[in-house]
Formats: C-alpha cells, structure tokens, sequence
C-alpha cells in the first residue's frame, strides 16, 4: 500500500534528523525528547509523500490543503511557534515562546536544512529559510528577535562559536528568567 522506496526514505531522513536534533540539543546544553514523528498518524504522511528534499508535511498540505499529520506534531512540540499561537476577540494572536524552546527551534531548524541540503548546507543555510518564509509565520516580536539573533550568529560565527553563545544566554535565562538578546 506504500511504496517502499518512500517508506525507506522516510525513515531514514526522520532517523537523520532526529538524530541531528538531539546532537545538537544536547551540545546546547538542552535534553530534549521528541517522538510524535513515530506516531502513527506523522508516519503516514511521511510514508505517503516522502520527497526527500523537504518535509513531506508540505507536500501533503499541497494535495489535500491541510496536514492532519502536522496539526498532530505542533500540538505536541512548543519548539514549533505554531503551538504558541492563542486566539483572543481580535483574532489570532503569538505569545513569547520560552527561551529553552526557542534553542530547541534553533537546533530543529539547523538539523533540518542539515538534512535535505546535504552538501549544500551553509552557516546560513538555516537563516535564509527564516528569512524566506517570515511573511507565512506569525511570531511575537520578543520570538522574533531571538530567533533571528541566533540564526545571524550562526551565520557570523559557525556552529561550534554559536552553541557555545547558546550555553551561556540558556544559562543567563534558567538564572534570570531572561535570555538578554
Ligand atoms: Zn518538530
């Protein structure tokens, strides 16, 4: 019922990326647990629209219009902002994201350009994706800022300067309860 070739290549970039994830959460300084991708409904999707190159959560999106699959995903990981997201008279609206999240934000997006650029995968990789897709996100100015500080500082200084920044800003958040960017 799926092709295996689809099957195959889904789990290993899910594998992959995982693994990037919490490579690079843990060299944050960050422990970080994430299993939806394994749920039964997340698998489906992967297994039905691998491409391999980007998230098959956007294929799907482009044939049915939604993706059950990610409505699954943002409910369950505050890493995305999408689970910050509440809705007040006025409409819809972003609250701050916790500064932890933003980092496991931080180090899932750079695992994910990691991921499907391969070879082409730059210091800036991960910022010019934030870039390109501002206009379809809704952050708080406060999520906006940091996120970006952290992305630019990875484009400026490369990754082993930039996890050493990040350790140092967690540690100033866990003892203030402000990241101080
Ligand atoms: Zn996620």
């Amino acid at each position: 019922m799926y092709d295996p070739e689809k099957v195959k290549g889904h789990l290993h970039t899910i594998n992959e990326h995982k693994w990037k994830v919490t490579w690079l959460c843990f060299r944050c300084g960050l422990y970080k647990q994430d299993l939806s991708k394994y749920s039964p409904i997340e698998l489906r999707t992967g297994f039905r629209y691998y491409q391999g190159f980007r998230s098959p959560i956007n294929a799907q999106k482009e044939v049915e219009g939604y993706s059950t699959s990610w409505l699954h995903h943002k409910g369950r990981n505050p890493h995305h902002w999408e689970y910050w997201i509440d809705n007040g008279k006025d409409g819809l609206r972003a609250t701050p994201m916790a500064f932890n999240y933003i980092v496991e934000m931080f180090c899932d997006r750079v695992a994910a350009s990691m991921t499907y650029m391969k070879d082409e995968y730059r210091d800036d990789s991960a910022l010019k994706y934030f870039e390109d897709n501002l206009k379809s996100t809704v952050f708080h100015p406060d999520t906006e800022r940091q996120i970006r500080y952290l992305l630019q500082y990875l484009a400026d200084h490369g990754l082993e300067k930039t996890i050493k920044r990040i350790r140092f800003l967690l540690n100033r958040w866990k003892y203030t309860g402000k990241s101080g960017i």
